[in-house]
C-alpha cells in the first residue's frame, strides 16, 4: 500500500497519510516521546487516536489537525491507559468528548494520578539532572529528549495541569459510520493491559493497535531484570493477536515503532509464544 509523508514540521514524530483521511503520527526515535497516534476523518467525524505524554507532542498532533481541517476534532480515543498514550488528554478543550473502556477509565484513575503526584514530586531534580546533562559529554539521552523531557517536567509541575478522564465509555464494539469512512472501534479484554481498543478499518485495510502491537520486538525484550516487554496477560494477548492476524489488513499502525505489515503480528506472536506460552 502506497501511504505518504506529510510536509509537518514536529521534534517528536513524522505525520503520515496512510490513506486520504487518515494519518498516522510516527514519534522520532531521537525525540523520547516513543508513542504513535493518529487521526482520522469520517467526513462528518475526526476522530483522535491516542494523545502522547510530551505536551509539546500532543500540541503537535493538534497543530497538524488544525492546519490539515481548520477544526477540532469530534472526538478522542484512549486505547488503553497507559500514561505515554493518554496524558495529553488534558490538552485538548473539555468539550471534546474522550473515549476508553470502562476499565481503562478505572486504571486512569487509580494509576495515572499516582503517577502525575510523582512527576510533581520529581520534578525539579529531574530537571536539574537534564541540565546537568546538557553540559556532560556522555549524557544517557540525546539533546532533543532533553528539551523534551525539560519540557515535559515544567509542564507536570503546573498545578494547572490534571489528568482528564475519558466521558465516553465503550464495552463493546461500536461501528462509525461516517459520511466518507467506517471505522470499528473494538475493545479486547485483559492483555497488553486489562483492556485494550484498536481502530479498526475493514474497507481501508488499516488497524491503529495502541500497544497490541510493538514494531521492533527482539532479545533484549526478553522477559528477563532489564527486558522491557510488558503485558498484564501475555497468554490472552496471544489470543488476542491471534484474532486480529486473521483480518483483512495492511498497515498495523502500533503503538511503537514504525508503520508495519502482518509480519510484525506474526512477530509478537512468536515472540509471545516464545518467552510466555512455550516456558
Ligand atoms: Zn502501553
Amino acid at each position: 500500500m502506497n501511504y505518504k509523508k506529510i510536509d509537518f514540521k514536529s521534534n517528536y514524530f513524522d505525520l503520515f497519510e496512510l490513506v486520504e483521511g487518515i494519518y498516522a503520527a510516527i514519534s522520532k526515535n531521537d525525540s523520547g516521546a516513543s508513542v504513535s497516534a493518529g487521526f482520522f476523518d469520517l467526513g462528518n467525524y475526526l476522530i483522535v487516536f491516542d494523545t502522547h505524554i510530551y505536551p509539546g507532542a500532543t500540541h503537535d498532533l493538534y497543530k497538524a489537525i488544525k492546519e490539515l481541517y481548520d477544526k477540532d476534532p469530534s472526538f478522542i480515543i484512549n486505547s488503553h491507559y497507559h500514561s505515554d498514550h493518554m496524558f495529553g488528554n488534558y490538552l485538548f478543550p473539555e468539550n471534546i468528548p474522550i473515549m476508553s473502556t470502562p476499565l481503562t477509565l478505572e486504571k486512569i484513575k487509580e494509576v495515572c494520578c499516582d503517577q502525575l503526584k510523582h512527576f510533581r514530586e520529581t520534578a525539579d531534580e529531574e530537571i536539574l539532572k537534564r541540565k546537568e546533562m546538557l553540559k556532560s559529554e556522555d549524557a544517557p539521552f540525546g539533546e532533543i529528549e532533553i528539551y523534551n523531557d525539560l519540557e515535559f517536567y515544567k509542564y507536570v509541575k503546573d498545578p494547572n495541569f490534571n489528568i482528564r478522564l475519558p466521558d465516553f465509555l465503550i464495552k463493546d464494539e461500536i461501528i462509525i459510520n461516517g459520511t466518507k469512512k467506517t471505522v470499528h472501534l473494538i475493545p479486547y479484554g485483559v492483555g497488553h493491559t486489562e483492556s485494550d481498543i484498536i481502530a479498526y478499518f475493514p474497507n481501508e485495510k488499516i488497524c491503529f493497535m495502541g500497544d497490541l502491537l510493538f514494531a521492533d520486538l527482539d532479545e533484549s525484550w526478553a522477559p528477563n531484570e532489564t527486558g522491557r516487554f510488558n503485558a498484564v496477560n501475555p497468554s490472552n494477548l496471544y489470543k488476542i493477536l491471534k484474532s486480529i492476524i486473521e483480518k483483512d489488513i495492511e498497515i498495523y499502525v502500533p503503538g511503537h515503532g514504525e508503520l508495519s505489515k502482518k509480519d510484525a503480528v506474526q512477530m509478537n506472536i512468536d515472540f509471545i509464544k516464545k518467552y510466555f506460552i512455550e516456558q
